[in-house]
This record gives C-alpha cells, structure tokens and sequence, in this order.
C-alpha cells in the first residue's frame, strides 16, 4: 500500500510542515516556522496578520517564487514544491499592480492569453468578458498609465482572471486604494470571487477585511500560524490572547477557570466556556445597569467617548482591572453616562470566556 496522509478531495492547496529561512547559521531568520494549511477549492481564504508575521512569503512559497526550507506545498493534490511559477496551476495579483502603461487596458487583459499563443478571436473575446465582469468596457481602448488607482486594480484583476487559473493569489490588492473606493472593491472582490468560483488566496493586515470577505481566516503571527476558521469562530472564539487582541477589541480579565465558569478577583463567578486563566470579553457584549442592579459587577466609569453610532466607556472594576464597554448612542448622543458614576456591569449570555 502507499504511505503518507491522505488527502482531502477537494483539497486546492496544501501547505504541509513549510519552513522557509532566510539567511543562514546565527543571523537566519525564520519567516515562516513549520506552517501547515490546506486551502479548499471555490474558497475565498485569507492570511491575516500584522506585517512581518510571514504572509507575502507564505503566498510567494505557493506562486513558486520563493522554495520552501523545509516541507512541501500541494497544488491540486500534486506536489508542485521543486516547480517553478509558470507550471502552477496559479495566478498573481500584486499590491504593485505591475500593469504596462504603454498598452491598452484590452492589450493588458490579453497580455498573458497571447504569450500562450491562444487565438486572436478566442483572446477578443475572452478580454470583452473579463473586461465587462470588472465593468471596464468603456475604457478598453485606454492605455493604463491614465486610469484612476481603482481602475488599474480592476484591470489587473481581469489581467488575472483572463487565463482562468484555478487559484488566484492576492497580495494586499486594495491597500494602495482610499478607504471609500477599497470598501466599495472589497464588494466587487467578493463578488468576482462567488461568480467564477475560483479559490482565491487573500493577503491582507486589515482584520476588518478579513472579516467581511472572508470564507476562512489563517490568523498568523510570528511565523506561525495561530488560528484557522470562519469569521464568526476567529471573533467569537479566539484561541489564544493574541488572536484575542488582533482581530477587535477585547477586555482582558483575570480570572481562574471553575465548574461551569470563570471565578474573578473578587469572587464572582461568570458563566464562560473555554479553558485558561484570562477572561475574555468583547466591549459590545459588556451591559450597563444600575449600581444595585442584581448580580452586577461593581464598576465604575472613568471616560466616557463618543464615536457616532456608539459610545466607549471606559471603566475600572473594584481591584483596578480596565474595561471598555461599547454600547449604541441614543438619539440624542447623551449615554447619560459621565466620569465618577458607580454602575453594575452585566454580561451578554455566552459572551465569557476563557483563554489560555
Ligand atoms: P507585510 O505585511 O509587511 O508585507 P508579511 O507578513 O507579508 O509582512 P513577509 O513579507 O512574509 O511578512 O516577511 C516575513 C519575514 O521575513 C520578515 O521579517 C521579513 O523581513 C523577512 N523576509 C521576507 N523576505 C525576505 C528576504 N528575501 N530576505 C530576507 N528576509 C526576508
């Protein structure tokens, strides 16, 4: 019989144990540290993390730009790891674009079909599709050193697309882009990615990206990476502080892990589930009530700040620990909530829990 794991049928890409150093002896540097990940075909997944924790070179190790120290990566269920890029079954999109300016926004889109030697007809119309799934139709004729930041993006996406590659890799595409036009192309992304159905491989450092885009999230830090999931489980349930701290806002409290909960300082037992001696909290799961409010926990406020839509409350628990509340300002943007005030503070239900 055969040795070794089997594989997930439908499996895009594997990382399996890659390490890649860069430098040797003393001074190398270990970019990434024994990563494994597999990748599912159709999924949009994303590596998140903040900068220098290994992503670029976790994508450029399945590109074939960058070899791999140690382990191996799979394409397909095929070990691609000695190959270089242009036998992989992938395609690169860069932060740079790296689109030529002297040709035209079809010649770009063409650009890799022609080097394949395919048709000229096959070719023209494989550009108008690509050109009208990025809503670029109008501006075929323009070369691409005169279109806006937004639009080149969205040529390089269709330069991308045009060779139907069954994984595209997206190093921070939309970072180069202002705020209102990069939330307005994360939409499009998203909607390019569900509509071809092609696996796509996101970078980015923006944990707000990675949560509105996302299928999965590898949260990475260090070298290694910390957390695999869906939004709602990256959020909701953290596995360690430092997912915790990267991905929203979190209290942190003290706290020993009982039956059925977690004791706190001064004795109060809270529901929570998971395990360890940290107490996590988001600030919209925190409650505001009355000081004698039954079963609160003593508090007080020490700020308060307004941001629009919500209100932060930063407050002091009895032994000092600091927390923020973050609860919906009212209509007329007064929490009735000032400096000094004694409150209780309640707990959403299952919004406790414990890490390690
Ligand atoms: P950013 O968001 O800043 O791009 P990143 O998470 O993508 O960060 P990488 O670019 O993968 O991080 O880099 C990971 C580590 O490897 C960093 O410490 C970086 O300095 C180092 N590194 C990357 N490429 C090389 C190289 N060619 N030679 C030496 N060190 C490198």
């Amino acid at each position: 019989g055969t040795a070794g794991p089997i594989l997930s049928v439908n499996a895009a890409i594997m990382a399996r144990d890659v390490t890649k150093a860069f430098g040797q002896g003393e001074t190398a540097l270990k970019a990434l540290d024994n990563v494994s990940c597999e990748i599912r075909t159709g999924e949009f997944f994303t590596l998140l993390g903040p900068s220098g924790c290994g992503k670029t070179t976790l994508l450029r190790l399945i590109a074939g730009f960058e070899m791999p120290t140690a382990g191996q990566i799979l394409i397909d269920g095929q070990d691609v790891t000695g190959q270089p890029p242009n036998r992989r079954a992938v395609n690169t999109v860069f932060q740079s674009y790296a689109l030529f300016p002297h040709l035209s926004v079809a010649e770009n889109v063409g650009f890799g079909l022609k080097m394949q030697g395919r048709p000229r007809a096959e070719i023209a119309a494989t550009v108008r599709e690509m050109l009208a799934l990025v809503k670029l139709e109008a501006l075929a004729g323009r070369r691409t050193g005169q279109l806006s930041g937004g639009q080149q993006q969205r040529v390089a996406l269709a330069r991308a697309l045009a060779p139907r590659p069954k994984v595209l890799l997206l190093d921070e595409p939309l970072s180069a882009l202002d705020l209102k036009l990069r939330k307005e192309m994360q939409v499009e992304l998203k909607r390019l990615q569900t509509e071809t159905g092609i696996t796509f491989v996101f970078v980015t450092h923006d944990q707000e990206e990675a949560l509105t885009m996302s299928d999965r999230i590898a949260v990475m830090s260090a070298g290694k990476i910390q957390q695999i999931g869906v939004p709602r489980e990256i959020y909701t349930a953290p596995v360690n502080r430092f997912v915790a701290d990267f991905i929203g806002e979190t209290n942190f409290i003290p706290a020993t892990a009982v039956p059925g909960g977690a004791k706190l300082a001064d004795g109060t037992v809270l529901p929570a589930e998971g395990e360890g001696s940290l107490l996590i909290i988001r600030p919209e799961q925190l409650r505001l009530l009355p000081a004698a409010a039954d079963g609160a926990l003593p508090a007080t406020v020490e700020s308060v700040v307004y941001f629009g839509t919500d209100t932060h409350v930063h407050l002091a628990l009895e032994d000092g620990t600091k927390l923020t509340a973050r609860v919906p300002s009212p209509a007329d943007g007064h929490s009735g909530h000032a400096p000094g005030q004694r409150i209780g503070l309640g707990f959403a239900p299952g919004a406790a829990r414990l890490i390690r």
